[in-house]
């Protein structure tokens, strides 16, 4: 067999993530301000934490029923019939996933036909076109512009619908961009979906950090629970990236299809991250605090750029900045590199999230003040050299 046969064809042509290149770069070299990667630089809240090591010493370390403890979906659907209006049974329409990446690859996998299409909005998160084609599906990237606050409406959509469209695949509050999705424009959508007989993973992961302007999920949108895979987790809101755990929610016979996948791949998820999430939607005055100083790092993070002269979209949710770089003449590719090379500051290419992210860098602000305010003085005496 040649070395080339030794790998599928879908391994060959994924592209590594564009995040992961800088992140390991940066980790390689030392006195590097990371804005790259997109994790909350707070620990775990200490009553999560210790629920945690409590199920250790009680010695909870067995399997869970594949779809996650029933504690855990009864207290995801209370959630999330709070924060949607929407109430799903815990028996039959939520399951428990490692992470809302595990919720993506099989929602794909459980829906995805060959051949299928899925509309991307573009810049996105780098797993939903890979997990799009891992599945067999065909990503068509549906471009978003900062004129129109990076949103997507029925018109954009309409002009990338065929008739081989199975998915509309969306990630507000959003990542790259820190875009919100507006009551009007979910409403826009969900005509789009319902005239088109499509269907919608959600990706709802920052729901919770916003600043101002609330979330709003497009479940809540009449019949629409019976066309969206909604996922949502504990990563960023909470602060638990390392647990690996969050869930999906949708239409029973959806559900069970990506029930019946997760049974095969992972089993059930880690019993210790299921007792932690239990502990962690006990309440919210945590996340309450952590959204208040995001909301202080993005002040800092935007007004820093805008007055060094870079034009910055201003990010309604998430903990990212994505200002644009174009007047530097660089690509993004290029300024990132050379930022890093020359300044010791790791930021990400905005094309490692799409073509229309080009033009752009995206500076994860989840990192102190004092580390964003030196961030942003490299910058600066970086971008002196081009304006
Ligand atoms: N969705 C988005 C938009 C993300 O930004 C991330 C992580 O950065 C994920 C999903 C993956 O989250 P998890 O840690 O739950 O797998």
């Amino acid at each position: 067999m040649s070395d080339k046969d030794r790998i599928s064809q879908f391994a060959r042509v994924l592209k590594p993530s564009g995040i992961r290149k800088y992140f390991d770069l940066a980790q390689s070299m030392s006195g590097v301000i990371s804005l790259g990667v997109g994790e909350p630089d707070y620990t775990s809240p200490w009553r999560v934490r210790q629920a945690a090591i409590k199920s250790l010493e009680m010695g909870q370390t067995a399997y869970t029923s594949n779809s996650g403890m029933l504690e855990l979906r009864k207290s995801v659907c209370k959630k999330t019939e709070e924060e949607t209006g929407i109430c799903y049974d815990p028996y039959s329409e939520v399951f428990i996933t490692v992470g809302v990446s595990e919720g993506l690859d099989t929602a794909f996998r459980a829906m995805i036909n060959p051949g299928d299409e899925v509309l991307v909005p573009d810049p996105h998160y780098v797993s939903y076109d890979a997990c799009a084609f891992l599945a067999g599906g065909t990503p068509i990237y549906v471009p978003t512009v900062e004129q129109d606050n990076f949103e997507i409406s029925y018109d954009l959509l309409k002009k990338y619908l065929s008739p081989k469209t199975k998915l509309l695949v969306m990630g507000y509050p959003a990542n790259p961009t820190g875009a919100i999705l507006p009551k009007a424009k979910v409403e826009e959508v969900t005509r789009f979906v319902k005239e088109n007989d499509i269907f919608v993973i959600s990706d709802e992961i920052y729901s919770k950090l916003t600043y101002g302007q609330k979330h709003y999920s497009i479940v809540s949108q009449p019949d629409m629970k019976e066309r969206t895979i909604l996922l949502n987790g504990f990563s960023k809101a909470y602060a638990m990236t390392g647990f690996r755990i969050a869930y999906a929610l949708g239409p029973k016979d959806i559900i069970a299809a990506m029930a019946k996948i997760h049974q095969y791949t992972i089993m059930c998820a880690p019993t210790m991250s299921q007792i932690a999430a239990i502990e962690a939607l006990r309440q919210d005055d945590d996340v309450a605090t952590m959204v208040d100083d995001y909301n202080r790092r993005r002040n800092v993070m935007v007004s820093g750029l805008r007055s060094i002269g870079f034009s910055c979209f201003e990010p309604k949710g998430a903990f990212y900045a994505f200002p644009s770089i174009a007047k530097t003449g660089l690509s993004s590719e290029e300024f990132a590199e050379k930022l890093l090379m020359e300044e010791r500051v790791a930021v990400v290419p905005g094309e490692a999230f799409g073509q229309s992210g080009a033009g752009h860098i995206r500076c994860c602000y989840a990192t102190a003040i004092s580390q964003i305010e030196e961030a942003l003085m490299r910058i600066e005496h970086f971008a002196r050299k081009y304006f």
